[in-house]
């Protein structure tokens, strides 16, 4: 950062704190530069500290104008505080100075907590900083969840995520990989060992299209494709991608980057409506990824692997009851397009197995309470499994929530 002090001098350090309320952790954002502007950076990463254990993380890849940054009084102007640059020097630099928050001696208590991403590591440390026990249980050998095999390299250092992760565990939590919820591990029989448990197992299973020829060879979901690195020859090769939001983004520029000829980003909405955010969506440009706005794929065809999609253009159109313009198939409009790979990266969803859980699940994903309760006493949930608002600050937040309600649970509630 060359600027920082025109950055932290931008802050007006307003009384009602509206960047406070537009990030999804709540950080002290006008306490930690105001700190940052005395100089006193170690005090300012203790601020952000009561809230967060993600910072160098949040600081690189959150959404900052949907969240913090979008609500400053200064708007979205060239002059606007650059909060997420300003979190990223405090994080950094407690990383290189090892500016800890010290966990006291374990009570009694010891809670299970399944699945090392943002929300379990977060819930984790919230837990330990308070004195409890943490085993995380992870079914990777590696913690970080979307964090490591979801955001790619070019967006989140993976450097940056082992030093966070490391940080984390050194509060005293333990972990044991390659344990699986579903498939080598039970809530049965952590229920009897654990006072508690955490459920943060994400849902990162890519939502298929239901149309014909998505079981072609070379049709493959972006999800899965970015999480166990699907080995993908991309030289000269055509790459239909079919969604508009971040993870579209990351694999379409992915396969650029991986050397694809083409890569065709096919969004059925226009480009003002697409989720993504508009810094992924210049730099998708810059890079030479091409946008085929208001249109939908309608069919894969091919012998037995991909040769082409069948496409219909769309008209944007304002739906009773509906807060978003719908995309409405324009008759007779079909086309084809010649490619070699069709990547689904339209959503995601839970794994199978959650629904048949014993616990009560809305749309596939476990039912909590704002505190993060399930409809099991000793049983808790957060992130995307739980429906967070799927971003890594929200996930981090139902993590923390889950971590206090949990303390009260053993506190209050145990017998
Ligand atoms: C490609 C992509 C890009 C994204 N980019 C951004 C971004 O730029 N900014 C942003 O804020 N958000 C982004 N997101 C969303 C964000 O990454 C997620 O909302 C967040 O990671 C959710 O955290 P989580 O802990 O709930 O789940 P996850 O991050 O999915 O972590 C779940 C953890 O549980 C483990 N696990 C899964 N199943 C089991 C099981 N059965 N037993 C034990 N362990 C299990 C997983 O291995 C993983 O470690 C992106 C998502 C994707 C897919």
């Amino acid at each position: 950062m060359t600027n920082r002090k025109d950055y932290t001098d931008n802050c007006e350090s307003c009384v009602t704190k509206p960047c406070q309320i537009g990030c999804p952790l709540n950080n002290d954002i006008t306490g930690f530069i105001r700190c940052l502007k005395k100089g006193e950076d170690e005090q300012a990463f203790h601020v952000l500290a009561n809230t967060t254990v993600l910072m160098p993380l949040c600081g690189r890849i959150c959404p900052h104008l949907q969240q913090c940054e979008g609500k400053c009084v200064k708007g979205v102007s060239y002059d606007r505080v650059q909060i997420g640059q300003l979190e990223t020097l405090v994080g950094d630099e407690a990383l290189e100075n090892d500016w800890e928050i010290s966990a006291p001696e374990t009570t009694k208590y010891k809670v299970a907590v399944i699945g090392g991403g943002p929300a379990g590591l977060t819930c984790a440390a919230f837990l330990r900083r308070n004195g409890i026990g943490v085993k995380i249980y992870e079914k990777h050998d590696y913690l970080g969840g979307l964090l490591v095999h979801g955001i790619p390299e070019f967006r989140l250092p993976k450097t940056i995520v082992q030093k966070v992760v490391e940080k984390i565990l050194g509060l005293g939590i333990e972990v044991e990989y390659g344990k699986e919820l579903g498939r080598n591990l039970s809530l049965e029989e952590l229920k009897s060992t654990y006072d508690a448990i955490f459920i943060g197992i994400g849902a990162n299973n890519s939502n298929k299209m239901e149309i014909p020829g998505e079981d072609l060879e070379g049709v493959y979901g972006g999800n899965e494709i970015l999480e166990y690195k699907t080995p993908i020859d991309y030289q000269g090769k055509t790459v239909i991608v079919s969604g508009g939001g971040n993870v579209a983004m990351d694999v379409s520029r992915t396969a650029k980057k991986s050397g694809a000829q083409r890569v065709i980003v096919v969004y059925r909405r226009s480009e003002k409506e697409m989720p993504a955010e508009k810094k992924e969506i210049a730099e998708a440009k810059e890079e030479g990824i091409e946008f085929l706005f208001l249109t939908s794929i309608i069919g894969i065809e091919g012998n037995g692997k991909v040769e082409q999609i069948e496409v219909l253009d769309n008209e944007l159109v304002q739906k009773e009851g509906d807060s978003r313009l719908s995309p409405v198939p324009i008759e007779g409009s079909n086309h084809k397009i010649p490619c070699d790979y069709v990547m689904m990266a339209i959503g995601s969803h839970a794994d199978d197995f959650v629904k048949d859980l014993p616990l009560k699940t809305e749309k596939g994903r476990i039912a909590i309470t704002k505190s993060g309760r399930t409809s099991s006493a000793k049983i808790f949930s957060g992130g995307d499994i739980a429906g967070a608002k799927g971003t890594v600050a929200w996930a981090s937040r139902s993590g923390r929530n889950a971590a206090y309600e949990i303390i009260k649970y053993l506190e209050e509630e145990i017998i």
